[in-house]
C-alpha cells in the first residue's frame, strides 16, 4: 500500500489505480473493492461508462472459436441474467435488463459452427441446428436466401439472386443488454458501496514506475497519485496507455483503436423484440438485432469487400456515421429483411473498438509489477464485463501471492458450469488465435 498527498493534503491509502470508467473500469473496481482492496478509478471522460461502452450493441451471445471463450461469456450471461443478486443489489429498480431474443448464427463456408456446437454440447448449452425452411417457418420476417460472399453495393453483383438458401444454428438464450452506458453505472454505483472512489475528468497522462514496479500515475493536472497496483482499462486508449507504462514491445498481441459505425432503422411491422433474435449474418457481412422502441440495430461482420479504418490517434476519429457505410450496412441487411424500409440519411454511431491483432482480448499482468491490462475487447466483450473484475482480480491475487502467471497460468472456476477458464487464453504473450478474424471473435 502506499500514501499519497492529494490536493487538499488529505492523506489516503491506496491499493489499485484503475484507469477507465467504461464497463471494464467500473467491473474490475468492484471486484477489486470485493477483495478488500482501497480502489481509485480515474476517467478522463466526463461520465462513468461515457467512453466506447456508451456505444455498445450490448449483444450477448455465446459463439466464440474458443472454450475458453465460451466459457466465460457463457458464466458471464448469467451473471447478466441475474444482475441484482450479482451486484447484490436490495432491487433491480434502476438496473439494466437483459432482453433475451435468442441467437441465430447464419452458416458461411468453413465457419467455426461444428467447434462451435461441439463445445456447447460439451457445456450444456442448449441449440438446435436449422435448415433454411425451418429458418423460414421460424422466422418469416427472414429471405431465406445464401447470399456469400458479402459485397459491396457497387458490385454489379450485389443485388443477384441466391443460388441456394442458407442454414444456421439457434440458441434460445442470447440477447441484449437494454442500456450498456448504464451497465457501467450500475456496477461503480455498486463498487462505490464498497468505497471505490472514482475521478472523472482526470487523463492519466504518465505512468510512474520504480525498479521494474509500477508506483503510480500522474494526472494531466500534474497531481501524482501512488498506488502498488495499476489496472489499464481504457477501452480504445488501450495502446497509448501500454505505450506509457512502457509494456508494448513485450505485447505479441497487440492493440489498435478501430472505426466502426452501428445504424438504426425503423423496424418493419414484422421485426419485433418479442419475434426477432439477434442474427450475425456474416453471409451478408452484417449482424443485426431488434432494438427497443421498434428499431433494428446493425453493425457489421468486417467482410473481406469493406476496408478496416484503423486509427492512429483514438482522440482524433471522425464520430459521425457516413452515407456509405450506412448505405452498405443497411442495405446488406435488407437482403436478409425484405421488409427493412431504408432512410434517406444515416441514423446510427461511429465509436472505436480497442481491437486485438486476433480479436480475442487482454486480460493479463505484464513485465512491470503491479501493472494490469483489460483491453484488446475487438467490438465482441461489452457481454464478459461481468467476468472480466473476477479474471484482474485473480491475476492480482495470483502475482500479490507469488504466482507468475506468465509461467503458471492463472485459472478461474465458473460458477455456474465449475469448469476452469484459463486466463493463458487471453495472454499478450499467446500466439495468435485462430477464429472468425471479426467482431465474431
Ligand atoms: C460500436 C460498438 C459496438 C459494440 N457492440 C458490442 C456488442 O454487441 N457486444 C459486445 O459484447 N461488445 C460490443 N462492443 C464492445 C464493448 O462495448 C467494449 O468492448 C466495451 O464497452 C469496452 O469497455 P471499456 O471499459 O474497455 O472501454 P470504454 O468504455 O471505452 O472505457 C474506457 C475509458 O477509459 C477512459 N480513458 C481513456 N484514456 C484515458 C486516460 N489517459 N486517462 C484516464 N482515462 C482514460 C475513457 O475516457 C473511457 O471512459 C462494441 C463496441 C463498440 C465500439
Amino acid at each position: 500500500m502506499a500514501m499519497r498527498d492529494n490536493a487538499n493534503n488529505v492523506s489516503t491509502m491506496i491499493d489499485a489505480i484503475v484507469i477507465g470508467a467504461g464497463v471494464m473500469g467500473s467491473s474490475i473496481s468492484l471486484e477489486l473493492a470485493r477483495s478488500r482492496r482501497k480502489v481509485l478509478c480515474v476517467d478522463a471522460g466526463p461520465g462513468v461508462g461515457s467512453g466506447s461502452t456508451s456505444s455498445s450493441s450490448a449483444v450477448i451471445r455465446f459463439n466464440y472459436s474458443v472454450m475458453d471463450s465460451i466459457l466465460t461469456a457463457w458464466e458471464a450471461g448469467h451473471r447478466w441474467k441475474n444482475f441484482a443478486s450479482f451486484l447484490g443489489a436490495e432491487d433491480s429498480s434502476g438496473l439494466v435488463e437483459y432482453v433475451e431474443t435468442g441467437c441465430l448464427a447464419l452458416d458461411v463456408p468453413n465457419d467455426n459452427r461444428p467447434k462451435v456446437l461441439s463445445m456447447w454440447a460439451e457445456i450444456g448449452i442448449e441449440f438446435s441446428e436449422l435448415t433454411a425452411d425451418e429458418i423460414h417457418e421460424r422466422f418469416p420476417q427472414f429471405d431465406k436466401g445464401d447470399f456469400y460472399p458479402p459485397r459491396t453495393v457497387e458490385d454489379p453483383r450485389f443485388a443477384d439472386d441466391p443460388k441456394t438458401d442458407i442454414n444456421g444454428y439457434w440458441t434460445p438464450e442470447g440477447g441484449f443488454v437494454n442500456d450498456p452506458m448504464l451497465s457501467a453505472q450500475n456496477f461503480m454505483d455498486a463498487a462505490r458501496k464498497l468505497g471505490v472512489e472514482v475521478r472523472l475528468n482526470s487523463e492519466v497522462v504518465e505512468i510512474r514506475k520504480d525498479a521494474g514496479a509500477v508506483v503510480g500515475i500522474t494526472l494531466a493536472d500534474g497531481e501524482q497519485i501512488d498506488a502498488p497496483i495499476v489496472v489499464n482499462a481504457a477501452g480504445p486508449a488501450s495502446r497509448h496507455i501500454n505505450a506509457l507504462a512502457g509494456v508494448v514491445e513485450e505485447m505479441r498481441i497487440k492493440t489498435n483503436p478501430m472505426r466502426q459505425e452501428v445504424h438504426v432503422v425503423p423496424a418493419p411491422p414484422s421485426v419485433t423484440v418479442e419475434n426477432t433474435p439477434l442474427v450475425a449474418d456474416a453471409g451478408v457481412g452484417v449482424y443485426f438485432r431488434p432494438g427497443l422502441g421498434g428499431t433494428v440495430l446493425i453493425g457489421s461482420t468486417e467482410p473481406e469487400c469493406d476496408e478496416l479504418q484503423w486509427v492512429d490517434d483514438h482522440r482524433d476519429f471522425n464520430p459521425i456515421p457516413t452515407p456509405e457505410v450506412f448505405e452498405a450496412q443497411v442495405l446488406r441487411t435488407a437482403r436478409r429483411i425484405p421488409e427493412l424500409g431504408i432512410p434517406s440519411a444515416p441514423v446510427g454511431l461511429a465509436d472505436l473498438y480497442d481491437a486485438s491483432d486476433d480479436w480475442v482480448p487482454l486480460y493479463d499482468k505484464s513485465s512491470l509489477d503491479g501493472f494490469f491490462m483489460a483491453c484488446g475487447t475487438s467490438g465482441n466483450q461489452f457481454k464478459n464485463a461481468p467476468m472480466v473484475g473476477t479474471f484482474i482480480t485473480a491475476l492480482v491475487d495470483a502475482a500479490a501471492a507469488g504466482q507468475d502467471h506468465d509461467v503458471d497460468p492463472v485459472k478461474v472456476t465458473g460458477e455456474l458450469t465449475g469448469r476452469e477458464i484459463n486466463l493463458a487464453t487471453f495472454s499478450r504473450l499467446r500466439e495468435r488465435t485462430s477464429g472468425t478474424n471479426s467482431v465474431l471473435g
